[in-house]
């Protein structure tokens, strides 16, 4: 079984498809939870399963240092490593590695030091990222150690973690960069795409498993229409099996990501998936970027924000496409003394677990304000199964008074 993508239906520039993938089908539009370390935090694999979350998304960097994808491999691969039978997609790492560079860290940039449990140099010890033609050079976010990645390898590591869907080595330039610099950046990420496409072949576009893994590129150039136009050609041009949006702006500045989106969504082909990576901080955002003709999003966010004690809340107005909430950003702050005493759920038409299983505002506020370990796991659970569900509802809302053509 091999990859594919079909276009079932549009509205304007909405679509609605499906990815069709060797564990399984993903309607589009989707939101992808991330299992940073192999674990969207806080919840086991059957809790993301009942979320009915279709895909989940792990990161490559974090898998390359903890476990290691030698050990990924051994253990059967991605998906019987964390006994989820459903697709998985992996980034490149690139976010990640370039997330330590100096030359990235601004202020109010969503690019940042990635969080971590463990030990962590403070960021002036770290040596910064050393960017050249042939890769990047980075240090451990854990322990220090130097490490080298070519496209080539951020490839090979993702063909032994063997997830259905893996990303191009892409260099990820802040918006902030020189013209000069972003150009160049694009020019790098066009040759590493191909370098990727190249070891995709010799691998027959298998997984270290044998199954097929399909492979999509990233589109870059910062906030520079003729610098995106540019990318978005040359990336289309190699013939990927979807095509990703990247960099600092999607999914973080939406006034911006839509703007990057317009640019460049009739350069697209129609028949392939399109991810903007990074977005779904809030919910209409998803909607916005549907709106503009995108499919796949994934975000940290959700399960972030609801660790964090926001809890979404709101209900899409089909007519307007905004989804209307009494709190702003559909975000219900649940530490608030308000729900105290509040006996309802969540949301009161929620059919996520937490909020069909008659978990009230009042004891999840009490949950949060103890730190109980139950909170995160309630919370996240309907975080997640909120962007899933406003995805179903996009896509009835398609199907039901589609453009015809
Ligand atoms: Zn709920």
């Amino acid at each position: 079984m091999s990859f594919s993508f079909d276009l079932l239906a549009t509205k304007n520039k909405m679509r609605v498809g499906v990815m069709h993938t060797p564990h399984g089908d993903v309607p589009t539009p989707i939101f992808m939870p991330v299992g940073t370390q192999g674990s969207v935090k806080g919840l086991d694999a059957a809790d993301v399963a009942n979320t009915q979350s279709p895909i989940m998304l792990a990161n490559t960097y974090h898998l390359y240092l903890r476990p290691g994808e030698e050990v990924v491999h051994t253990l059967g691969g991605i998906q019987r490593m964390m006994n989820w039978d459903k697709p998985v997609l992996t980034d490149s790492g690139g976010f990640q590695v370039f997330s330590l560079g100096e030359q990235l860290k601004g202020k109010n940039s969503k690019i940042k030091i990635p969080n971590s449990n463990t030990l962590t140099p403070e960021p002036s010890t770290l040596n910064p990222t050393v960017i050249s033609d042939s890769g990047v050079e980075f240090t451990s976010h854990l322990d220090g150690s130097k490490h080298f990645f070519t496209p080539t390898k951020a490839i090979e590591i993702q063909q032994k973690i063997g997830a259905d869907i893996m990303m191009t080595f892409d260099e990820c330039t802040p918006d902030a960069a020189d013209k000069n610099i972003a150009a160049r950046a694009i020019e790098r990420t066009y040759q590493w795409a191909i370098e990727c496409k190249q070891q995709w072949e010799r691998g027959d576009r298998l997984t270290a498993q044998g199954k097929y893994q399909a492979l999509f590129g990233i589109i870059q150039g910062a906030m520079h229409e003729d610098l995106r136009k540019e990318s978005t050609q040359q990336i289309v041009s190699l013939g990927f099996d979807g095509i990703a949006v990247g960099g600092e702006t999607i999914g973080y500045n939406m006034p911006g990501t839509g703007e990057v989106m317009e640019w460049i969504e009739s350069l697209l082909p129609v028949n392939k998936p399109r991810y903007a990576m990074g977005l779904g901080k809030n919910p209409q955002d998803i909607v916005d970027a549907v709106t503009l003709g995108f499919d796949m999003f994934d975000c940290v966010a959700p399960t972030r924000l609801a660790r964090n004690g926001a809890l979404y809340n709101g209900k899409l107005d089909k007519r307007t496409l905004k989804v209307e909430s009494e709190f702003n950003h559909c975000r219900l702050g649940i530490g608030n003394s308000r729900f105290a005493l509040d006996q309802t759920p969540i949301q009161d038409d929620c059919d996520c677990y937490t909020c069909v299983s008659g978990y009230t505002r009042a004891y999840l506020h009490h949950l949060f304000k103890t730190k109980e370990l139950s909170y995160y796991r309630l919370a996240s659970i309907h975080n997640v199964r909120f962007m899933i569900r406003l995805c179903d509802q996009l896509r009835s809302q398609i199907l039901t008074s589609p453009s015809h053509s």
